[in-house]
């Protein structure tokens, strides 16, 4: 058994959809195998749940702090907890971001009016990594159409997300073998005790992940096996 990580967690301290606090999020991913996993919480054009009338860094220090007190938690129970984001680009699509903090976004206040692929160049310069969530998802709040931002610009596409059904996540891992491109896959988790009944998805490695900086590199060298167990919530 390897080290296993869920790249795609959210927490109720930002995302708007979201009902477990990170504290509690850390405690169960532990206890059910979890290695660690990357924080993903809805950022700013997406379902948060920050207030609009604080300054940029006052709202970015939010999902810093949420990640902070994760990490702290983590700390005490020897599990790794990183900061990413998924960021919502419009038409109900998304990206998640890997390898970025604070002060990349506090950097960049006009972060939520650039496009999809002026910010994967951006996140590229500053050392991080940019997976599509969800591709090929379909569901009522989102608008049916070709509406993906241009691909060649991401690294990698999550080929496994728990809350999909199997055809979306086909597609994914299809267009993401045709592309060539890296993968990543996690629950998408929301709240903590849909890991009773989720499958229990992420990436498997052989060696455990301690820095940002080694997040990446692992992502980068495809790493990471895919693993996941159990049935899926949506058929
Ligand atoms: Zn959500
Ligand atoms: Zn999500």
């Amino acid at each position: 058994m390897g080290y296993f990580y869920d790249f795609h967690v959210h927490s109720s301290e930002c995302s708007g959809c979201a009902a477990t606090g990170i504290a509690e999020m850390v405690r169960v991913c532990k206890d059910v195998g979890y290695s660690g996993f990357v924080l993903t919480n809805h950022f700013l054009t997406g379902n948060n749940c920050i207030p609009a009338e604080l300054s940029w860094e006052e709202k970015v220090m939010r999902y810093w702090n949420a990640y902070l007190e994760g990490k702290k938690v983590g700390d005490e129970i020897d599990f790794d907890v990183f900061f990413g984001l998924e960021h919502h680009y419009g038409n109900a699509r998304e990206i998640l971001i890997y390898g970025i903090d604070a002060e990349f976004l506090i950097g960049i206040p006009d972060f939520c009016s650039l496009s999809a692929e002026e910010i994967c160049d951006r996140v590229h310069a500053y050392g991080g990594f940019v997976s599509h969530s969800h591709p090929f998802r379909e569901r009522g709040y989102i608008p049916s159409g070709d509406y993906l931002m241009d691909l060649s610009y991401v690294d990698a596409i999550e080929i496994y997300n728990s809350a999909n059904r199997e055809i979306e996540d086909e597609r994914a891992e299809a267009l993401c073998r045709e592309m060539n491109l890296a993968y990543t896959a996690g629950n998408d988790l929301h709240f903590a005790p849909h890991l009773k009944s989720f499958p229990h998805a992420g990436l498997e490695f052989d060696r455990r992940i301690r820095t940002d900086e080694e997040l990446v590199s692992a992502l980068k060298n495809r790493e990471g096996r895919l693993r996941f167990t159990g049935e899926r919530y949506f058929k």
